[in-house]
């Protein structure tokens, strides 16, 4: 029942009795079948009518609930048509010259059932019958057929609602059962948050209404009641609600010895002995649907949170039940496994992973918790793989989880390092024993020596030192720019006469003659040129050119061999960290694969750029360039680009 109905229209002094004699009926708890006999009879009059009809909605479907006798068709469908649309409906027959006037029944919001008249279209009046519907109304929310007999009903009705588990729908079958089992066709339900309350559902009430209610100081002591409490339609809380012709009935909800809040039902009648005991009962179990959809949602959340963030890892996860069938696949673990976990949730893991050791971790509760294993055939991968098992807050065990940690990475790097670490160590040995050689010979039998011969043997002793330097420095410079600490010292240099000095026997210059001053570190560029000559001249036999090209914002320099020339598929990975190739010829020139890669480091942190032409066969050319103006503020860069972020030096894929 609405706080604000409509206001009530003036009637003529024959209705009047008929309006004044439903209303004391409903106060004073008559016959509802016959309060809505007299209503119907009412509005007969009232609207110049020969025929009534009042229906009411069971279930949707709308059910004759009295009649004058027996009624045309007109007189149905006009109660259909006021049904359907919310409204009042006029209709009319043509053939017949008969006609009827339908007004909807309304409780709240909510249409209930139609009552419509029937009589001359043209003399049919509507003045009054909305006054009628509306006591017709609040009759038929009073049909014996909407009490509860027994509390065997209420738990039958109760029932309904406690299977459902979602808040707001355990809310609607609560008063749908409500009305059904006590005819309550309003009230609202309080839930306590904290110290505030909040309303989250009512029925047959406005939302102002409800509001207004609210505010008035008594509202409170509706709501605060331990036990069942009956409030008068006298209250004045109760009569801002009800207009002043319900019974308030309050229902704390308490479960798992707390309360969640609490219902307040408007009946047209206070409530017996036998009923209340019903209404507490119902309370009751209102209670513990309620608690039951709390938690459940609850779990519900928390289930979901962890199942995203499962989901967002990309370490492969699988989780099994205590009977090792599949509880959760996130999609790392989906894609490696090559399984659909729509299929697979509920199966049992064996057989599905392709991999007989996994599967055991999380059958076999009393297997290895932690193994290292290799997945994949065209690419295999290295994964460090862990189950355990997941355990309940009492400790018991639910199931087994497995998380799978790419390791392949820290797998290369560590094969890298170690290969590396002989490479150098061979290297280094090269240079020093042909060194020791002449030195002893110098040391020995340096007076007997042929003078060409002893300068022939100190030249050899010092590009033995020279190389032997050269690596040094490379293997310093690959760990200092992987721990950004590398700093280039700018100067201007003269890139012709930096050219010019390296030139020695079968390496030819072609430069321009006019000036190639640039801002560059000498000696890193000097470093550069260095490696890209020893390579050209240990790889080829014959002339290697170096080249310099004025390209105005750049200066291009090239090493040109006519070595055996580089497979086009192996040059994307030349500059790459201790990147060799394999061959026959890599081998017989040995090498530390790391030439290339310092090169393009300190290419880079110029600003300029590396890169290699080859054809098999044919030769190769090694070319960079260096920009003609740097616009910095200091003559001193820093190369601290992290190497990780570098993924043409990323050491996973390099070999
Ligand atoms: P290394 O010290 O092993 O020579 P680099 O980084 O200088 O290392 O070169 C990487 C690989 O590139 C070498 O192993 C070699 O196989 C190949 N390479 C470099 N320069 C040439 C060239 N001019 N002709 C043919 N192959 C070359």
């Amino acid at each position: 029942m609405g706080a604000k109905r409509a206001d009530i229209p003036i009637v003529g002094q024959d209705q009047t009795e008929h309006l004044q004699g439903v209303l004391r009926g409903l106060v004073a708890g008559t016959d509802p079948v016959r309060l809505l006999e007299q209503a119907l009879k009412g509005a007969v009059q009232a609207a110049h009518g020969r025929q009534g009809l009042l229906v009411g909605l069971v279930d949707g479907v709308s059910t004759p609930v009295a009649s004058t006798g027996p009624v045309p068709r007109v007189v149905v469908d006009a109660a259909d048509a006021a049904i359907s649309s919310g409204r009042l409906a006029r209709r009319t027959e043509r053939e017949t010259k008969r006609g009827a006037l339908a007004e909807c029944l309304r409780v709240g919001d909510r249409v209930v059932g139609a009552l419509s008249i029937g009589g001359d279209p043209a003399t049919l009046d509507p003045v009054q019958l909305p006054l009628f519907a509306h006591c017709a109304s609040l009759a038929l929310a009073r049909r014996p057929s909407t009490a509860a007999t027994s509390v065997t009903e209420v738990l039958d009705a109760v029932a309904g609602v406690a299977s459902d588990l979602d808040g707001a729908s355990v809310l609607v079958r609560v008063f749908d059962a409500a009305e059904r089992l006590f005819g309550a066709t309003a009230g609202f339900c309080a839930v306590f948050e904290g110290s505030a309350v909040r309303i989250p559902h009512f029925r047959g009430l406005d939302r102002e209404g409800l509001r207004e209610a609210s505010r008035h100081p008594e509202f409170k002591a509706l709501l605060t009641s331990p036990g069942l409490r009956i409030d008068p339609p006298t209250h004045p809380a109760v009569a801002l609600l009800s207009n002043g012709v319900e019974t308030a009935v309050g229902l704390p909800l308490h479960a798992d010895g707390r309360r969640l809040g609490h219902l307040v039902l408007l009946l047209g009648e206070s409530p017996d002995a036998a009923l209340r005991a019903m209404l507490t009962s119902f309370a009751t179990h209102v209670a513990l649907a309620l608690r039951s959809a709390q938690l459940y949602r609850r779990v519900g959340d928390k289930e979901e949170q962890l199942t995203s963030v499962v989901h967002c890892m990309a370490n492969p996860v699988l989780v099994v039940d205590d009977a090792a069938r599949f509880v959760l696949i996130n999609g790392a673990a989906a894609e490696l496994f090559s399984i659909a976990a729509a299929f697979e949730l509920g199966q049992p893991v064996a057989g599905k992973l392709g991999h007989p050791l996994l599967e055991e971790m999380l059958i076999d509760h009393n297997h290895g918790s932690t193994t290292e294993v290799v997945i994949g055939e065209v690419e295999p991968r290295v994964y460090k793989a862990s189950a355990r098992p997941v355990l309940s807050s009492g400790g018991r065990v639910l199931g087994r989880v497995l998380v799978l940690d790419d390791i392949t990475k820290e797998r290369e790097t560590d094969q890298v390092k170690s290969d590396f670490v002989a490479v150098i160590g061979h290297e280094l040995r090269t240079p020093l024993t042909v060194m020791k050689g002449y030195l002893r010979t110098l040391v020995h039998r340096g007076e007997m020596l042929d003078p060409h011969v002893r300068e022939l043997a100190l030249k050899a002793i010092e590009s033995n030192a020279d190389r032997l330097q050269r690596l040094i420095e490379d293997v310093l410079f690959v760990s200092a720019v992987e721990t950004g600490r590398t700093t280039l010292h700018l100067e201007d240099t003269d890139l012709g006469a930096l050219v010019d000095a390296v030139v020695q026997d079968r390496v030819k210059v072609k430069r321009p003659r006019k000036d190639l001053t640039l801002s560059i570190d000498t000696a890193k560029v000097q470093q550069v040129l260095n490696h890209l000559l020893d390579n050209a001249l240990k790889y080829s036999d014959g002339e290697v050119v170096v080249e310099i090209q004025d390209r105005g914002e750049e200066v291009e320099v090239a090493v040109v061999d006519n070595g055996p020339g580089i497979f086009s598929g192996d040059v994307p990975r030349l500059f790459e960290r201790f990147f060799q190739l394999d061959g026959a010829s890599t081998r017989a020139h040995g090498g530390t694969g790391i030439g290339l890669y310092v090169s393009r480091r300190l290419v880079e942190a110029h600003g300029g750029k590396i890169w290699c032409e080859s054809r098999l066969g044919v030769g190769s050319r090694f070319a960079f360039t260096l920009p003609r103006w740097r616009e910095l503020e200091t003559t001193d860069v820093t190369i601290d680009e992290p190497i990780a972020t570098d993924a043409a030096i990323d050491v996973g894929t390099a070999s």
